[in-house]
């Protein structure tokens, strides 16, 4: 009769209390928020536009330059989860038609072919069971067969547990004239990366694993020649939000007097973000990178003594923030991750995508990267084992 008046009542269950179990994060993220940065999570709202903001901005964007190990101006963090940067990268950087090589050796650079084939790009892939990486004279070979405009590899592949190799991939990319983009998602703060030297033309991360900030923001810088190129197309990026023109202006590095409204950012977010790339610098980059190697070192010398098998043989591929282990012999390892998420409150997880089956996964990640952090997994992995179920050979 009125048609003003609800006919859909409150939701019965958002009136009673949100309930969030307390868990340890062990698994390829996200990781657990230390209370530093839950705390910068509450502090008051201010504007997105407002002086204070755009100052935590610039901190943001230096710490990122630390982080990365860059001079680039080019340097924001985007308003996403890492998904996000490997759209902005794509979305910006290549135009419907061009020739893109995509290096597939787990589950990110099918995400990337992807993304490239929505955009229209002409996506040409090297692949590698998980596990697997490319060698120089592989990348070279695709690179003058290919004549990409753009060549993706992920450094830390978390669903497989390899940290790739990055010496020389940079120059291969300008000898053959295409721009090298990277993934360092699960790697960045724990594995040697160095944007600059190592000639990367665009990087990104994500805020939620070894920067231990909540999910939700993601660093990524372009060098001059990315720059060049993607402020050089012939037609607009398809997507306005993920819009480089327009997101440089926003944060400040077009050089133009007046920074103006793209979108509203997410200031408790960028706060935490702040302070994620705050104690790492505090921390050190090089003492980032050697923590989270030893505490790998320790966990996979505890695993072995479980009798469990590291699924990357060469040691020097292993990837230290995230460490996959063979599936053990008659074991469902499904059982397994329910049985340590119901007794311990712990994450671990399985594979992903191409490594389904094959891994299980353990991330221990800056705020996370303890020696007692990797014997509480140790604990749980020799309970698990003791009560899952072994089938009979
Ligand atoms: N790349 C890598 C290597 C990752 O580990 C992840 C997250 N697991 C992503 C990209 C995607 O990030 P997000 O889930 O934050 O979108």
């Amino acid at each position: 009769r009125c048609m003003s008046s609800v006919s859909i009542p409150p939701p019965a269950c958002l009136l009673g209390p949100l309930e969030v179990p307390l868990r340890y994060m062990f698994g390829p993220g996200p990781s657990n928020v230390p209370p530093r940065i839950l705390a910068a999570t509450a502090r008051p709202i201010i504007g997105h536009m407002h002086s204070e903001m755009f100052e935590i901005m610039d901190d943001i964007k230096q710490g990122i330059q630390y982080a990365f190990q860059t001079q680039n101006n080019m340097t924001v963090a985007l308003s996403g989860s890492g998904h996000s940067a490997m759209e902005c990268a794509l979305v910006n950087c290549v135009e419907p038609g061009e020739p893109v090589l995509v290096g597939i050796n787990g589950m990110w650079g099918e995400r990337v072919a992807e993304i490239a084939k929505r955009i229209g790009a002409d996506v040409k892939t090297l692949i590698k069971s998980p596990g697997g990486y490319f060698t120089n004279e592989e990348i070279d070979q695709a690179l003058a067969k290919h004549k990409p405009v753009l060549f993706f590899i992920t450094h830390g592949e978390s669903s497989a547990g390899i940290a790739h190799p990055m010496d020389g991939i940079g120059d291969l990319c300008r000898r053959h004239n295409c721009l090298l983009l990277v993934d360092s998602v699960a790697s960045l703060g724990g594995a040697p990366l160095l944007m600059d030297k190592q000639n990367i033309d665009i990087l990104y991360t994500g805020s939620q694993k070894a920067l231990n900030g909540p999910p939700g923001t993601a660093p990524i810088s372009f060098n001059d020649r990315a720059c060049k190129k993607m402020f050089n197309r012939k037609t607009k990026p398809v997507s306005f939000f993920l819009d480089m023109a327009l997101l440089s202006n926003y944060w400040g590095c077009d050089g133009k007097p007046a920074r103006g409204y793209h979108h509203t950012g997410p200031v408790s977010t960028f706060f935490a973000l702040r302070e994620g790339l705050a104690i790492l610098a505090e921390t050190g980059l090089e003492n980032s990178w050697r923590l989270h190697k030893e505490v790998a070192e320790y966990l996979y010398e505890g695993l072995e003594g479980l009798g469990l098998k590291l699924f990357v043989q060469d040691k020097n591929l292993r990837l230290p923030s995230v460490t996959t282990i063979a599936i053990p012999a008659g074991y469902n390892w499904r059982e397994i991750i329910e049985y340590v998420m119901k007794h311990h409150q712990m994450e671990i997880t399985g594979g992903l995508g191409p490594s389904v089956g094959m891994v299980l996964r353990v991330g221990l990640m800056g705020y996370n990267c303890r020696k007692t952090n990797a014997d509480k997994v140790l604990v749980a992995l020799a309970d698990a084992l003791k009560h899952c179920h072994k089938s009979k050979v």
